[in-house]
């Protein structure tokens, strides 16, 4: 018999992969527009390539255990101290990480309605109980999710911006909940998408960490820095913090591969620059699509926009499919008539507004 949180999960439903639906149709993958997972459509820096070569000839060692190299670049990149690093494989296994470290059975875990799916997932995982406080204009509601915090309140997620919504939180909005916080509490401020976002209002997380030592931010090499399939996040915190989580991690969870791929990543600016240019523009180019459309959509600064279909997302999904075109149902996040679309290239999100008019009329 699984736990009483395992037993309320459902498995987690990725994007469909391009390869599934290329054979379903009877098309070449390169026919297939996967829009659907907050990818970068660049592809991999070409530095990265260069350097994951190089690591094969090593395959039948483990990897460093401490990443000493990431942290030590991830360290000077960020100015923080190396010893408050830890890495994951992804980001999602640090919020896990955190949710092992912090949660006994029964303790409560809180977070918003509409936020990231990994949130529910560890909690329920770790047989924590979920609070999941009513969002407000889709985004976070920072005065009622201060006003959930109870006794049993251990931790306490922040996405900004958020996953699937798109919207994000400014910096006086997250100070004032930060002060908030009893210290008890482990604020983590998931920040994946924040190479993102130049916004001057937009708060940087790790400027607070001297100032909350409750704070846990949390950041990922999957999306400006293309490197999802290798998996690599990592959190940034007070030394106290990391050396709890460097308990509870397995001792190897991130491999070779990502490690030297993270590391060229980072010194890679000219492909990161090219990553957020591409990723303003082609939210300019779905906003203004979807605006000749006559569509709402919630204001993102993410590489994703989320937006009201008027019908049934899940059909709309299907419809999509059927076109080619891969986007996300976001049923599961509590919004049936919404689908988020990644940000591609151009071309991509072309094909992606060209195939949306018929879709919704199949549906209509
Ligand atoms: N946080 C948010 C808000 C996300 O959207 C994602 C990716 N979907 C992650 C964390 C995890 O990313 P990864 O595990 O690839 O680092």
């Amino acid at each position: 018999q699984t736990t009483p949180g395992v037993s309320r999960l459902k498995p987690y439903q990725p994007g469909k992969p391009i390869s599934e639906l290329a054979r379903e149709l009877g098309l070449d993958e390169k026919a297939i527009v996967k829009l659907a997972s907050n990818e970068n459509p660049l592809g991999p820096s070409e530095k990265v390539v260069a350097t994951l070569q190089s690591e094969c000839a090593d395959l039948a060692r483990y990897p460093d255990g401490s990443g000493y190299q990431l942290k030590q670049a991830l360290a000077a990149k960020l100015s923080v101290d190396p010893q408050g690093i830890t890495l994951g494989n992804g980001s999602n296994d640090v919020l896990d990480l955190i949710v092992r470290a912090w949660v006994s059975p029964g303790d409560e875990v809180v977070f918003s309605e509409h936020a990231f799916a990994v949130y529910p997932i560890s909690t329920l995982a770790a047989s924590g109980q979920p609070v999941q406080v009513p969002a407000k204009d889709y985004g976070h509601d920072l005065v009622a999710m201060a006003a959930a915090i109870t006794d049993k309140t251990r931790v306490v997620f922040i996405a900004n911006p958020n996953n699937p919504t798109g919207n994000w939180l400014d910096r006086d909005a997250l100070k004032t909940f930060l002060q908030s916080v009893p210290e008890r509490v482990l604020v983590v401020l998931d920040e994946a998408y924040c190479e993102y976002i130049d916004h001057p209002d937009y708060p940087n997380g790790l400027d607070w960490l001297a100032d909350y030592p409750n704070l846990v931010v949390t950041r990922t090499f999957s999306k400006i820095y293309g490197l999802a399939s290798l998996r690599v996040g990592y959190s940034v915190s007070s030394v106290a913090i990391a050396e709890v989580l460097n308990r509870v991690r397995q001792p190897f969870n991130v491999n070779s591969f990502a490690l030297a791929a993270a590391v060229a990543a980072l010194a890679d600016e000219d492909y990161v620059a090219r990553s957020k240019a591409m990723n303003t523009d082609g939210l300019r180019q779905l906003e203004q699509g979807l605006d000749v459309l006559g569509l709402s959509y919630i204001p993102s600064l993410g590489n994703f926009i989320t937006f009201d279909t008027g019908h049934n997302g899940e059909q709309v999904y299907q419809t999509l499919l059927k076109r080619g075109v891969i986007v996300r149902p976001v049923t599961g996040y509590g919004l049936p008539a919404h689908l988020r679309v990644s940000v591609g290239t151009p071309e991509e999100n072309q094909a992606f507004l060209d195939a949306l008019p018929a879709a919704l009329s199949e549906v209509a």
